[in-house]
């Protein structure tokens, strides 16, 4: 018996892939959506994860999220409710790992910051990125760039696009033209992925001291289960007490998720995956905790994100990404070799040679892009 005979009719199944760029042989042990995900674990992208960062700057405190336990925190509640919505969940995991690859050191100031310098030149999302990096940037397998991934995984991966991206891309680009929607199991890394970083963010953003206590009983969503934190261990203080809140809030989301979910999945009489596709979106919060959800997100943005000292942070951030970006531009011969475009006259050096620069710049982690920004204009650094 299949190993994912246990999946719904309409979750996404290995044998009903639209498979693999370059073909390639079964492997005997492993789905193909395992596979993925192993290929996905034991990339040079995915390390980097580790030193990249959130919303911290990874050597502003060892405690914090990193994009590595961001991914890691994502697969492990997308896993969950795969499991209870009978989803795949070797895709789902896959999905999560690799959903971040293609960002940029700083977090999304280097990713903006990227994007304005790259505007004459097809722009920079970090999207699209993450698919390049699966698709082309890696150099792992004789015969072929990247980790040539599965149709369902790579979808995954490109949860945005814009629609002139979506053109260039043929059959990957295409759902975002006709739109209609990707795997349940994309739907729900998607989701996952809000879950985490709302929740880390609250507690990462009170460990910094950025964020206060009082400040987050304003948001009910948040006072709710404090106080039910307090009844059920009278006097409870400190890391203990926001700990069992943080988690009785990730656990009310997940439930509220599956649910809903479940809901919607048995009112929309799926059979198959194409069903799922031609559908609207199925996996989704129930309209209470959408409202919950968006007023814990709008809380972040104006007293987290927004916070005069991360301001500080991603100006610095922008500052390197563009002065980096300035100086490989004006000088390509400053960039390691394997990024230089030969100064031939074809039309095309330039955007391809800011393709390149961007690559260069995107695979960085934080403290590579300090180091190298250091490198090229400290006079006394080498
Ligand atoms: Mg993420």
């Amino acid at each position: 018996m299949s190993v994912e005979a246990h999946l719904a009719s309409y979750a996404a199944h290995s044998a009903q892939s639209r498979g693999r760029r370059f073909p390639e042989t079964a492997s005997p042990s492993r789905t193909e959506f395992q596979r993925d995900r192993d290929r996905i674990i034991h990339s040079t992208a995915f390390r980097r994860l580790e030193y990249k960062t959130q919303v911290f700057v990874n050597h502003e405190g060892d405690l914090f999220r990193t994009r590595l336990t961001h991914s890691i925190e994502v697969a492990q509640i997308a896993r969950s409710i795969a499991r209870n919505l009978r989803l795949n969940e070797d895709l789902v995991e896959a999905i999560s790992l690799a959903h971040d690859l293609g960002h940029t050191p700083f977090g999304h100031a280097g990713q903006d910051a990227l994007n304005a310098c790259m505007k004459d030149y097809g722009g920079f999302e970090h999207n699209l990125q993450s698919l390049r990096v699966v698709d082309a940037l890696e150099e792992r397998y004789g015969a072929f760039d990247g980790l040539n991934l599965m149709f369902e995984t790579r979808e995954g991966v490109l949860k945005h696009c814009s629609l002139a991206n979506a053109k260039k891309l043929g059959e990957i680009g295409q759902r975002f033209i006709d739109r209609k929607q990707p795997t349940l199991e994309a739907q729900l890394a998607n989701l996952a992925d809000e879950i985490a970083y709302n929740n880390h963010d609250i507690d990462d953003g009170l460990r910094s001291g950025l964020l206060t206590t009082s400040q987050l009983d304003e948001i009910g969503f948040y006072a709710r289960h404090r106080r039910e934190v307090e009844t059920v261990f009278p006097g409870i203080s400190g890391r203990r007490a926001i700990n069992e809140t943080v988690r009785r809030m990730i656990n009310a989301l997940i439930v509220d998720l599956i649910n809903a979910s479940e809901t919607r999945i048995n009112e929309a009489r799926l059979k198959t995956v194409d069903d799922v596709r031609n559908a609207p979106a199925l996996i989704t919060f129930s309209e209470n905790m959408n409202k919950e959800a968006v007023l814990l997100k709008r809380f972040l943005h104006e007293n987290l994100y927004q916070h005069y000292q991360v301001n500080r942070m991603t100006s610095k951030a922008r500052r390197i990404v563009n002065e980096l970006f300035d100086a490989f531009m004006h000088e390509p011969a400053l960039l390691p070799p394997d990024y230089q475009v030969a100064n031939d006259h074809r039309a095309d050096r330039l955007p391809v040679q800011a393709r390149h620069v961007a690559d260069y710049i995107a695979g960085m982690t934080d403290r590579y892009a300090m180091r190298e920004h250091r490198r090229l204009f400290m006079v006394d650094e080498i």
